[in-house]
Protein backbone atom coordinates (compact mmCIF):
# COMPACT_ATOMS: atom_id res chain seq x y z
CA UNK A 1 0.00 0.00 0.00
CA UNK A 2 0.99 3.32 -1.11
CA UNK A 3 2.36 5.87 2.15
CA UNK A 4 -0.23 8.65 1.46
CA UNK A 5 -0.50 11.33 3.88
CA UNK A 6 -2.20 14.48 4.59
CA UNK A 7 -0.63 17.87 5.16
CA UNK A 8 -0.97 18.90 9.09
CA UNK A 9 -2.42 22.07 7.45
CA UNK A 10 -5.52 20.24 7.09
CA UNK A 11 -4.97 17.92 9.89
CA UNK A 12 -4.79 20.32 12.25
CA UNK A 13 -7.89 22.41 11.38
CA UNK A 14 -11.07 22.46 12.94
CA UNK A 15 -14.33 21.56 11.28
CA UNK A 16 -16.86 24.34 11.11
CA UNK A 17 -18.96 23.50 14.64
CA UNK A 18 -22.16 25.51 12.89
CA UNK A 19 -22.05 22.86 9.82
CA UNK A 20 -21.02 20.07 12.20
CA UNK A 21 -23.81 20.33 14.29
CA UNK A 22 -26.55 20.97 11.26
CA UNK A 23 -25.02 18.04 9.69
CA UNK A 24 -25.56 16.22 12.72
CA UNK A 25 -28.79 17.22 13.37
CA UNK A 26 -29.62 15.64 10.00
CA UNK A 27 -28.58 12.61 10.96
CA UNK A 28 -30.67 12.38 14.32
CA UNK A 29 -33.66 14.23 11.97
CA UNK A 30 -33.18 11.42 9.10
CA UNK A 31 -33.67 8.59 11.74
CA UNK A 32 -37.08 9.88 12.57
CA UNK A 33 -36.37 12.05 15.54
CA UNK A 34 -37.95 15.18 16.04
CA UNK A 35 -35.49 18.00 16.41
CA UNK A 36 -35.56 21.26 16.48
CA UNK A 37 -32.95 22.98 14.77
CA UNK A 38 -31.76 26.14 15.81
CA UNK A 39 -28.14 25.95 14.82
CA UNK A 40 -26.86 26.99 11.79
CA UNK A 41 -27.61 30.67 10.83
CA UNK A 42 -29.62 30.07 7.98
CA UNK A 43 -32.86 32.14 6.78
CA UNK A 44 -35.66 30.05 6.81
CA UNK A 45 -37.43 32.45 4.14
CA UNK A 46 -37.08 31.74 0.91
CA UNK A 47 -35.27 34.15 -1.32
CA UNK A 48 -37.80 36.40 -2.68
CA UNK A 49 -39.80 35.79 -5.30
CA UNK A 50 -38.42 39.23 -7.43
CA UNK A 51 -34.98 37.77 -7.18
CA UNK A 52 -35.72 34.38 -8.51
CA UNK A 53 -37.37 35.32 -11.30
CA UNK A 54 -34.69 37.51 -12.71
CA UNK A 55 -32.47 34.30 -11.78
CA UNK A 56 -34.92 32.43 -14.42
CA UNK A 57 -34.69 35.06 -17.30
CA UNK A 58 -31.06 35.26 -16.61
CA UNK A 59 -30.77 31.09 -17.60
CA UNK A 60 -33.23 31.48 -20.15
CA UNK A 61 -31.54 34.20 -21.89
CA UNK A 62 -28.11 31.95 -21.54
CA UNK A 63 -26.03 33.61 -18.82
CA UNK A 64 -24.09 30.72 -18.52
CA UNK A 65 -20.60 31.78 -19.01
CA UNK A 66 -17.69 32.58 -17.51
CA UNK A 67 -17.67 36.44 -16.62
CA UNK A 68 -14.98 38.82 -15.36
CA UNK A 69 -13.25 37.56 -12.31
CA UNK A 70 -14.57 40.81 -10.43
CA UNK A 71 -17.88 39.91 -11.60
CA UNK A 72 -20.31 40.96 -14.58
CA UNK A 73 -20.43 44.91 -15.39
CA UNK A 74 -23.93 45.21 -14.41
CA UNK A 75 -23.25 43.10 -10.85
CA UNK A 76 -19.64 45.60 -10.82
CA UNK A 77 -22.49 48.70 -10.77
CA UNK A 78 -24.23 47.29 -8.79
CA UNK A 79 -21.68 46.74 -5.72
CA UNK A 80 -20.54 50.16 -6.48
CA UNK A 81 -24.13 51.55 -5.82
CA UNK A 82 -24.52 49.10 -2.72
CA UNK A 83 -21.48 50.45 -1.26
CA UNK A 84 -22.60 54.01 -2.01
CA UNK A 85 -25.85 53.79 -0.19
CA UNK A 86 -24.97 51.59 2.70
CA UNK A 87 -21.24 51.82 3.63
CA UNK A 88 -21.22 55.87 2.42
CA UNK A 89 -17.94 54.74 0.44
CA UNK A 90 -17.56 55.53 -3.14
CA UNK A 91 -15.36 52.63 -4.64
CA UNK A 92 -14.32 52.61 -8.05
CA UNK A 93 -15.12 49.87 -10.60
CA UNK A 94 -11.47 48.18 -9.84
CA UNK A 95 -12.23 48.32 -6.05
CA UNK A 96 -14.78 45.64 -5.84
CA UNK A 97 -15.12 42.25 -5.83
CA UNK A 98 -17.53 39.32 -5.84
CA UNK A 99 -16.87 36.33 -3.85
CA UNK A 100 -18.17 32.92 -3.65
CA UNK A 101 -19.97 33.81 0.19
CA UNK A 102 -18.26 36.05 1.84
CA UNK A 103 -16.89 33.23 3.72
CA UNK A 104 -14.01 32.94 1.09
CA UNK A 105 -13.90 36.83 0.72
CA UNK A 106 -12.55 36.47 4.14
CA UNK A 107 -10.17 33.54 3.54
CA UNK A 108 -8.92 35.46 0.48
CA UNK A 109 -7.94 38.66 2.52
CA UNK A 110 -6.33 36.94 5.33
CA UNK A 111 -4.13 35.13 2.48
CA UNK A 112 -3.76 38.29 1.18
CA UNK A 113 -2.26 39.98 3.97
CA UNK A 114 -1.18 37.51 6.81
CA UNK A 115 1.02 34.32 6.34
CA UNK A 116 3.96 32.65 8.98
CA UNK A 117 5.07 34.78 11.97
CA UNK A 118 2.22 37.36 11.96
CA UNK A 119 -0.70 38.12 14.12
CA UNK A 120 -4.18 38.86 13.11
CA UNK A 121 -6.49 40.25 15.75
CA UNK A 122 -10.05 38.48 16.50
CA UNK A 123 -12.19 39.95 19.13
CA UNK A 124 -14.58 37.61 20.87
CA UNK A 125 -17.08 36.04 20.75
CA UNK A 126 -16.51 35.39 17.48
CA UNK A 127 -17.87 33.83 14.11
CA UNK A 128 -16.42 30.58 14.06
CA UNK A 129 -14.34 30.27 11.13
CA UNK A 130 -12.43 33.28 11.65
CA UNK A 131 -9.47 31.20 14.05
CA UNK A 132 -9.28 28.84 11.50
CA UNK A 133 -9.05 31.10 8.31
CA UNK A 134 -6.07 32.94 9.77
CA UNK A 135 -4.57 29.59 11.03
CA UNK A 136 -4.69 28.70 7.49
CA UNK A 137 -2.62 31.54 6.43
CA UNK A 138 0.11 30.19 8.74
CA UNK A 139 -0.32 33.37 10.87
CA UNK A 140 -1.85 33.16 14.49
CA UNK A 141 -5.26 34.59 15.52
CA UNK A 142 -4.66 36.85 19.06
CA UNK A 143 -8.10 36.67 20.10
CA UNK A 144 -9.29 40.03 22.60
CA UNK A 145 -12.50 38.86 24.68
CA UNK A 146 -15.44 41.00 25.41
CA UNK A 147 -17.09 39.80 28.26
CA UNK A 148 -20.88 39.77 28.88
CA UNK A 149 -20.70 42.38 31.43
CA UNK A 150 -19.53 44.58 28.67
CA UNK A 151 -22.11 43.44 26.17
CA UNK A 152 -19.46 41.76 23.83
CA UNK A 153 -18.14 44.97 23.07
CA UNK A 154 -14.51 45.41 23.69
CA UNK A 155 -12.95 48.80 24.41
CA UNK A 156 -10.58 50.51 21.87
CA UNK A 157 -7.86 50.28 24.64
CA UNK A 158 -8.36 46.39 24.89
CA UNK A 159 -7.78 46.41 21.42
CA UNK A 160 -4.39 48.39 21.51
CA UNK A 161 -2.87 46.36 24.13
CA UNK A 162 -3.25 43.37 21.74
CA UNK A 163 -1.32 45.06 19.00
CA UNK A 164 2.21 43.78 18.37
CA UNK A 165 4.83 44.49 15.46
CA UNK A 166 3.64 41.54 14.17
CA UNK A 167 0.18 42.97 13.83
CA UNK A 168 -0.92 42.74 10.09
CA UNK A 169 -4.89 43.18 10.58
CA UNK A 170 -7.92 42.99 12.55
CA UNK A 171 -11.30 41.47 12.11
CA UNK A 172 -14.50 43.17 12.81
CA UNK A 173 -18.01 41.64 12.97
CA UNK A 174 -20.51 44.49 13.72
CA UNK A 175 -23.92 43.35 13.84
CA UNK A 176 -22.23 40.14 15.56
CA UNK A 177 -22.16 36.17 15.34
CA UNK A 178 -22.88 35.08 18.02
CA UNK A 179 -23.81 37.46 19.98
CA UNK A 180 -26.24 40.11 18.23
CA UNK A 181 -23.84 43.02 19.25
CA UNK A 182 -23.76 46.05 17.25
CA UNK A 183 -20.96 47.76 17.91
CA UNK A 184 -22.05 51.88 18.45
CA UNK A 185 -20.56 54.66 15.93
CA UNK A 186 -18.24 56.25 18.92
CA UNK A 187 -16.73 52.48 19.83
CA UNK A 188 -15.97 51.90 16.35
CA UNK A 189 -14.34 55.20 15.75
CA UNK A 190 -12.33 54.92 18.73
CA UNK A 191 -10.94 51.29 17.34
CA UNK A 192 -10.34 53.08 14.10
CA UNK A 193 -8.66 55.92 16.14
CA UNK A 194 -6.21 53.47 17.60
CA UNK A 195 -4.76 51.78 14.16
CA UNK A 196 -3.99 55.18 13.25
CA UNK A 197 -0.09 55.60 12.26
CA UNK A 198 -0.31 51.15 11.98
CA UNK A 199 -0.06 49.01 9.38
CA UNK A 200 -2.90 46.97 10.62
CA UNK A 201 -5.49 46.73 7.43
CA UNK A 202 -9.13 46.26 9.06
CA UNK A 203 -11.70 43.04 7.60
CA UNK A 204 -14.82 44.32 8.38
CA UNK A 205 -17.47 41.57 7.95
CA UNK A 206 -20.88 43.84 7.01
CA UNK A 207 -22.56 40.28 6.51
CA UNK A 208 -25.63 41.30 8.99
CA UNK A 209 -25.65 45.08 8.17
CA UNK A 210 -29.30 44.13 6.94
CA UNK A 211 -30.54 42.90 10.28
CA UNK A 212 -30.54 45.70 13.07
CA UNK A 213 -32.90 45.92 15.64
CA UNK A 214 -34.89 48.56 17.33
CA UNK A 215 -33.91 51.61 15.36
CA UNK A 216 -30.04 51.03 15.37
CA UNK A 217 -28.73 52.13 12.39
CA UNK A 218 -25.82 50.27 10.93
CA UNK A 219 -22.18 51.91 10.08
CA UNK A 220 -19.36 51.01 8.46
CA UNK A 221 -16.43 51.83 9.67
CA UNK A 222 -14.32 52.25 6.13
CA UNK A 223 -16.41 55.49 6.05
CA UNK A 224 -15.03 57.33 9.26
CA UNK A 225 -11.73 58.84 7.53
CA UNK A 226 -9.08 58.81 4.71
CA UNK A 227 -6.82 57.02 6.87
CA UNK A 228 -9.87 54.10 7.57
CA UNK A 229 -11.15 53.91 3.82
CA UNK A 230 -7.46 52.94 2.73
CA UNK A 231 -7.30 50.32 5.83
CA UNK A 232 -10.69 48.84 5.77
CA UNK A 233 -11.98 46.02 3.76
CA UNK A 234 -15.38 45.72 3.71
CA UNK A 235 -17.03 42.45 3.11
CA UNK A 236 -21.41 41.95 2.98
CA UNK A 237 -23.35 39.51 0.99
CA UNK A 238 -26.36 38.45 -0.33
CA UNK A 239 -26.75 35.56 2.17
CA UNK A 240 -28.43 37.10 5.30
CA UNK A 241 -29.94 39.98 4.27
CA UNK A 242 -31.51 38.44 1.35
CA UNK A 243 -31.81 34.85 2.34
CA UNK A 244 -29.87 33.68 -0.56
CA UNK A 245 -27.58 31.52 1.25
CA UNK A 246 -27.32 28.90 -1.02
CA UNK A 247 -26.49 31.34 -3.90
CA UNK A 248 -22.90 32.05 -2.64
CA UNK A 249 -22.78 35.49 -3.21
CA UNK A 250 -20.14 37.40 -1.39
CA UNK A 251 -19.49 41.68 -1.79
CA UNK A 252 -16.36 43.02 -1.70
CA UNK A 253 -15.26 47.66 -1.83
CA UNK A 254 -11.99 48.35 -0.05
CA UNK A 255 -8.48 49.50 -1.00
CA UNK A 256 -7.53 48.76 -4.44
CA UNK A 257 -3.44 47.01 -3.53
CA UNK A 258 -5.96 44.58 -1.32
CA UNK A 259 -8.89 44.26 -3.82
CA UNK A 260 -6.55 43.44 -6.32
CA UNK A 261 -4.45 40.38 -4.73
CA UNK A 262 -7.75 39.36 -4.36
CA UNK A 263 -8.75 39.37 -7.88
CA UNK A 264 -5.59 37.24 -8.49
CA UNK A 265 -6.28 34.74 -5.47
CA UNK A 266 -9.90 34.48 -7.17
CA UNK A 267 -8.07 34.12 -10.88
CA UNK A 268 -6.26 31.15 -9.89
CA UNK A 269 -9.20 29.83 -7.32
CA UNK A 270 -12.42 30.05 -8.97
CA UNK A 271 -12.39 32.50 -11.74
CA UNK A 272 -15.60 34.27 -11.31
CA UNK A 273 -19.06 33.21 -8.82
CA UNK A 274 -21.90 31.67 -10.42
CA UNK A 275 -23.05 33.60 -13.45
CA UNK A 276 -26.72 32.95 -12.63
CA UNK A 277 -26.16 33.92 -9.19
CA UNK A 278 -24.46 37.16 -10.34
CA UNK A 279 -27.21 37.79 -12.18
CA UNK A 280 -29.51 36.99 -9.20
CA UNK A 281 -27.08 39.30 -7.07
CA UNK A 282 -26.91 42.15 -9.24
CA UNK A 283 -30.85 42.97 -9.16
CA UNK A 284 -31.30 42.25 -5.10
CA UNK A 285 -28.28 44.87 -4.83
CA UNK A 286 -30.19 47.27 -6.10
CA UNK A 287 -32.90 46.75 -3.76
CA UNK A 288 -35.80 47.82 -5.94
CA UNK A 289 -38.81 49.25 -3.69
CA UNK A 290 -40.47 45.90 -4.17
CA UNK A 291 -37.54 44.01 -2.44
CA UNK A 292 -37.07 46.47 -0.05
CA UNK A 293 -40.84 45.13 0.98
CA UNK A 294 -39.59 41.91 1.87
CA UNK A 295 -36.40 42.62 3.62
CA UNK A 296 -38.14 44.80 5.79
CA UNK A 297 -40.82 41.91 6.50
CA UNK A 298 -37.63 39.58 7.18
CA UNK A 299 -35.80 42.09 9.25
CA UNK A 300 -38.86 42.39 11.64
CA UNK A 301 -39.81 38.81 11.51
CA UNK A 302 -36.43 38.22 13.22
CA UNK A 303 -36.80 41.08 15.61
CA UNK A 304 -40.27 39.80 16.75
CA UNK A 305 -38.08 36.52 17.23
CA UNK A 306 -35.40 37.90 19.35
CA UNK A 307 -38.15 39.47 21.38
CA UNK A 308 -40.08 36.31 21.88
CA UNK A 309 -36.90 34.31 22.57
CA UNK A 310 -36.01 37.30 25.20
CA UNK A 311 -39.33 36.66 26.85
CA UNK A 312 -38.99 32.85 27.11
CA UNK A 313 -35.55 33.14 28.35
CA UNK A 314 -37.05 34.13 31.93
CA UNK A 315 -38.63 30.65 32.29
CA UNK A 316 -34.73 29.11 31.95
CA UNK A 317 -33.48 29.11 35.81
CA UNK A 318 -30.17 30.36 35.78
CA UNK A 319 -29.34 31.45 32.33
CA UNK A 320 -28.44 34.94 30.94
CA UNK A 321 -28.50 36.42 27.78
CA UNK A 322 -27.87 39.96 26.59
CA UNK A 323 -30.45 41.00 24.10
CA UNK A 324 -29.36 40.81 20.74
CA UNK A 325 -29.44 44.06 19.09
CA UNK A 326 -28.55 42.96 15.24
CA UNK A 327 -27.76 39.80 13.39
CA UNK A 328 -29.95 36.57 14.50
CA UNK A 329 -29.03 34.70 17.26
CA UNK A 330 -29.30 34.98 20.95
CA UNK A 331 -26.18 34.04 22.76
CA UNK A 332 -27.36 32.06 26.00
CA UNK A 333 -24.71 31.97 29.27
CA UNK A 334 -24.85 28.90 31.01
CA UNK A 335 -22.00 28.96 33.34
CA UNK A 336 -23.94 28.91 35.73
CA UNK A 337 -24.59 25.19 34.59
CA UNK A 338 -21.18 23.94 33.81
CA UNK A 339 -19.27 21.66 36.38
CA UNK A 340 -23.39 20.94 37.31
CA UNK A 341 -24.82 16.70 37.74
CA UNK A 342 -28.29 16.91 36.08
CA UNK A 343 -30.18 14.32 35.31
CA UNK A 344 -27.50 11.84 36.12
CA UNK A 345 -24.37 13.05 34.49
CA UNK A 346 -21.84 15.58 34.86
CA UNK A 347 -22.53 18.84 33.00
CA UNK A 348 -18.39 19.03 32.15
CA UNK A 349 -18.76 22.47 29.52
CA UNK A 350 -20.91 24.15 27.11
CA UNK A 351 -19.88 20.71 23.99
CA UNK A 352 -21.41 18.34 26.50
CA UNK A 353 -23.99 20.89 26.97
CA UNK A 354 -24.79 21.19 23.09
CA UNK A 355 -24.31 17.87 22.44
CA UNK A 356 -26.93 16.76 25.44
CA UNK A 357 -29.35 19.53 24.44
CA UNK A 358 -29.46 17.47 20.97
CA UNK A 359 -29.12 14.27 22.31
CA UNK A 360 -32.04 14.70 25.10
CA UNK A 361 -34.00 17.37 24.56
CA UNK A 362 -33.57 16.97 20.83
CA UNK A 363 -32.72 20.79 19.87
CA UNK A 364 -29.90 21.06 18.04
CA UNK A 365 -27.64 24.28 19.32
CA UNK A 366 -23.90 25.29 18.72
CA UNK A 367 -21.53 24.92 21.78
CA UNK A 368 -20.14 28.87 22.96
CA UNK A 369 -16.59 27.39 23.13
CA UNK A 370 -16.44 27.37 19.24
CA UNK A 371 -17.06 31.05 19.37
CA UNK A 372 -14.58 31.64 22.17
CA UNK A 373 -16.81 32.15 24.65
CA UNK A 374 -16.76 28.84 27.30
CA UNK A 375 -20.30 28.27 29.07
CA UNK A 376 -22.61 29.69 26.51
CA UNK A 377 -24.36 28.35 23.68
CA UNK A 378 -25.71 29.94 20.17
CA UNK A 379 -29.34 30.04 19.42
CA UNK A 380 -30.46 30.99 15.74
CA UNK A 381 -33.40 32.63 15.63
CA UNK A 382 -33.38 32.47 11.65
CA UNK A 383 -35.93 29.38 12.38
CA UNK A 384 -39.49 29.75 12.75
CA UNK A 385 -41.18 31.05 15.36
CA UNK A 386 -43.27 28.11 16.11
CA UNK A 387 -39.60 26.13 16.12
CA UNK A 388 -38.66 28.90 18.60
CA UNK A 389 -40.93 28.17 21.12
CA UNK A 390 -40.66 24.43 20.96
CA UNK A 391 -36.83 24.98 21.20
CA UNK A 392 -37.39 27.00 24.01
CA UNK A 393 -40.16 25.08 25.37
CA UNK A 394 -37.71 21.59 24.96
CA UNK A 395 -34.36 23.43 26.70
CA UNK A 396 -36.62 24.75 29.85
CA UNK A 397 -38.17 21.28 30.41
CA UNK A 398 -34.83 19.74 30.36
CA UNK A 399 -33.75 21.75 32.67
CA UNK A 400 -35.81 22.06 35.08
CA UNK A 401 -37.23 18.13 34.85
N1 LIG B 1 -19.41 36.12 8.33
C1 LIG B 1 -20.24 35.81 9.32
C2 LIG B 1 -20.13 36.56 10.60
C3 LIG B 1 -21.20 34.82 9.17
O1 LIG B 1 -22.03 34.52 10.17
C4 LIG B 1 -21.28 34.13 7.95
C5 LIG B 1 -22.33 33.04 7.83
N2 LIG B 1 -22.09 32.00 7.06
C6 LIG B 1 -20.38 34.48 6.94
C7 LIG B 1 -19.46 35.47 7.17
C8 LIG B 1 -20.34 33.79 5.61
O2 LIG B 1 -21.48 33.97 4.88
P1 LIG B 1 -21.61 33.47 3.36
O3 LIG B 1 -20.36 32.75 3.03
O4 LIG B 1 -22.82 32.63 3.31
O5 LIG B 1 -21.76 34.73 2.56
N1 LIG C 1 -22.79 31.74 9.34
C1 LIG C 1 -23.77 30.76 9.68
C2 LIG C 1 -23.57 30.35 11.11
O1 LIG C 1 -22.77 30.92 11.82
C3 LIG C 1 -23.82 29.63 8.68
C4 LIG C 1 -22.90 28.47 8.90
C5 LIG C 1 -21.47 28.85 8.71
O2 LIG C 1 -21.09 29.16 7.59
O3 LIG C 1 -20.77 28.87 9.73
O4 LIG C 1 -24.24 29.47 11.56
Amino acid sequence: MANLSLHPRVLQLSPSATLQMQAKAKALKDQGVSVVVLSAGEPDFETPKVIVEVAKLALDKGVSRYTAVRGSDELIKAMQLKFKRDQKVHYGPLQVLSTVGAKSAIAMALESVAGPGDEVIILAPFWVSYPEQVRLTGAKPVIVSASQKQNYVPTAEMIKSAITPRTKAIILNSPNNPTGAVFSEQVLREIMEVLVGTSIWVISDEIYEHLVFDGEKHVSPASFSADAYARTLVISGASKGYAMTGWRVGVVGGPLPLVDAMVKLQQQRYSCIASISQAAAAYALQETPELCVEIENMRLAYQARRDEVMHLMKELPHVKCIKPKGAFYAFLDFSEWMGKMHRGSLIENDEILALRLLSEAHVAVVSGTAFGAPGCVRLSIASSMPDIREGMKRIQNWLVG
